[in-house]
């Protein structure tokens, strides 16, 4: 199923891509069509497969996360209140406070993070 998280997902993906492609041939001056055109299908490709595979080991790439308590939907951007939470993800449910990790699944309380 499509969704807006799969689909912002996907783009941010394929301007990663993009970026890593285009960057370093701007940077040297030579533009390669050929480079071009393989930046461009793994721009394209590259994450379905990248999100087929995170899902495949269980994390909701591309999908919304909602509170295992009250089933709100969580932001699709969400500003990271600790390092942890930065660099593994995680959410705090606005509804009722409940902490969750990337999963969505709850952590017990006093769990830091
Ligand atoms: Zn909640």
């Amino acid at each position: 199923m499509v969704t807006k998280h799969y689909v912002v997902t996907y783009a941010f993906l394929s301007f990663l891509a993009l970026l890593g492609g285009i960057v370093p041939m701007a940077i040297s001056g030579r533009i390669y069509l050929s480079v071009v055109i393989v930046v461009l299908l793994v721009a394209a490709l590259m994450p379905a497969l990248l999100i087929w595979l995170l899902r495949k080991m269980g994390y909701p790439i591309g999908r919304p996360v909602t509170c295992p308590r009250c089933a709100v939907e969580m932001p699709l951007f969400r500003k990271p209140r600790t390092m942890n939470q930065a660099l593994w993800g995680g959410y705090r449910c606005a509804n009722c406070g409940t902490d969750m990790d990337a999963r969505g699944r709850q952590l017990e309380a006093g769990t830091p993070r």
